[in-house]
């Protein structure tokens, strides 16, 4: 038999039928929407007069413009309120599974599809949102779709879709002081650059992502897309059955045995062979920030902002994009004013990231000159702050904790960070006013997130642990 990789075995069982010389017809097993980019789909489903294919594949939370505050009272926004209706009126029109605002499973919907068991290996998974990258983490083929493909899977449960090729990221060693699954990711597109990966599925592997837990393999998955990739996989293991094993709504008893039989099943071979294929050393890596205007533009928070030369998209793009941040070529990143401290998003809001961000709070104070958010991923992650006792080390130490949401990693409720000012961020994108008009956006890992909210600069978090 010929070696095949682990995103073919996935992909190859998931046709339904080949179109020559054109894309697959493709089964998708789950299917995430959102208060955001699903009206205008089910819309279109009404105006055809048709209706949801498979509602027990189709699960909605709101999440992208919800408040963080005050979520008992009316949203006072009119179109953010509007949407939040319609997600809730189509839900309970078409029988899908609907978690509201104060329902106690709401969140991200990339943090709430794994943490109920929704997510599983195997699975082919969409979302009307670019970062469903995030899924790949459990050996999942899954990747953001648009508007038209949501209501194409809402009415057929199949999308049409080009095979793309396929990357493996091998990054073996051990992980020094402080680097953080973020670190990885955004050290790998800083190497790769934004278009690295683009026309590519990436299969990651090697030491460190075999001894990385679920939520960091989360946080890596959730960045490819930030190289160009369609999405990113890690093969299951003990680490993700652990993981799921007695989740809401995974397989239990004689059916948790049959799955976890062909769970196992789910690696690459070991001589099939990637279109590409690289290999770093963990040992290269340290803590990181970006200082530009794409993912991409990140360095190791002790070295310099490098030249335009070395940089991708040549000196005009790199001019423009320093000229945003407020930064001069060669300029150190330590000791820059920060103005705003954002942890969340699904890049980085679940427990273990508040877990490392209350290890370097502890015992300390917030800096008079951050303003902080703090946004778990879910309600479930927010219990968990509140039990594990992280909730009493952030408030000792003078920050909010906020509710669940999106906040801050796009700014489509009220949580925006204002023009000129800067925010190191947990988040994935840097881009040019994505928290808001005029914001200016240091993506960094929960430490580095930590680090400056206690100092007010941006500082290398190995000299607080
Ligand atoms: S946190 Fe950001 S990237 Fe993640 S689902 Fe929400 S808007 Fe999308």
């Amino acid at each position: 038999m010929q070696p095949t990789t682990l995103f073919d075995k996935v992909w190859d069982a998931h046709v339904v039928r080949k179109i020559e010389d054109g894309p697959d017809v493709f089964f998708i097993d789950r299917h995430f929407i959102h208060e955001v980019t699903s009206p205008v789909a089910f819309l279109g489903l009404e105006t055809r007069g048709i209706g949801v294919m498979y509602s027990n594949r189709t699960f909605a939370t709101a999440d992208h413009n919800t408040p963080t505050i005050n979520q008992h009272l009316p949203v006072e926004d009119p179109l953010s309120a509007n949407q939040l209706k319609a997600l809730e009126t189509n839900s309970a029109k078409y029988g899908i599974s609907h978690w509201g605002l104060n329902n106690p499973k709401n969140g991200i919907v990339h943090v709430v599809g794994p943490e109920n068991g929704i997510t599983l290996p195997g699975m082919t998974i969409v979302c009307g949102d670019s970062h469903t990258s995030t899924h790949g983490a459990f050996g999942a083929i899954a990747f953001g779709i648009g508007t038209s493909e949501v209501e194409m899977v809402l009415s057929s449960q199949c999308i049409m879709q080009p095979k793309p090729k396929k990357m493996r990221v091998n990054v073996n060693g051990k992980l020094g002081k402080a680097v953080t699954p973020k670190d990885v990711t955004l050290y790998i597109i800083a190497q790769l650059t934004t278009a690295g990966a683009t026309g590519y599925f990436v299969e990651y592997a090697g030491d460190v992502f075999e001894n990385m837990s679920m939520e960091g393999r989360m946080t890596v998955c959730n960045m490819s897309i930030e190289m160009g990739a369609r999405g990113g996989m890690i093969a299951p293991d003990q680490t993700t059955f652990n993981y799921l094993e007695g989740r809401e709504q995974t397989p239990k008893g004689e059916a948790w045995d049959k799955a976890l039989a062909y769970w196992k099943t789910l690696k690459t071979d070991a001589d099939a062979v990637f279109d590409k294929e690289y290999t770093f050393d963990a040992a290269d890596i340290e803590p990181m920030i970006t200082y530009g205007t794409n993912p991409g533009m990140g360095i190791g928070i002790s070295k310099n902002i490098p030249t335009a030369e070395s940089v991708e998209g040549g000196k005009a793009t790199y001019d423009k994009s320093l000229n945003y941040m407020g930064f001069g070529e060669q300029e150190s990143m330590l000791g820059k004013k920060v103005d705003y401290v954002f942890i969340g998003s699904c890049t980085n809001g679940r427990i273990e990231d508040f877990r490392a961000f209350a290890s370097i709070v502890k015992g300390r104070k917030k800096a008079d000159n951050v303003t902080a958010w703090i946004v778990p991923g879910s309600h479930i992650v927010e219990a968990q702050i509140r039990e594990e006792g992280i909730y009493d080390i952030l408030t000792e130490a003078g920050f909010l904790l906020r509710q669940p949401g999106c906040s801050a990693c796009l700014a489509m409720n009220d949580d925006k960070i204002p023009a000129g000012k800067y925010a190191v961020s947990t988040s994935n994108r840097n881009f040019e006013g994505r928290q808001g008009p005029g914001s200016r956006t240091l993506l960094a890992s929960p430490l580095v997130a930590a680090a400056a909210a206690v100092t007010g600069v941006v500082t290398d978090p190995r000299e607080l642990l």
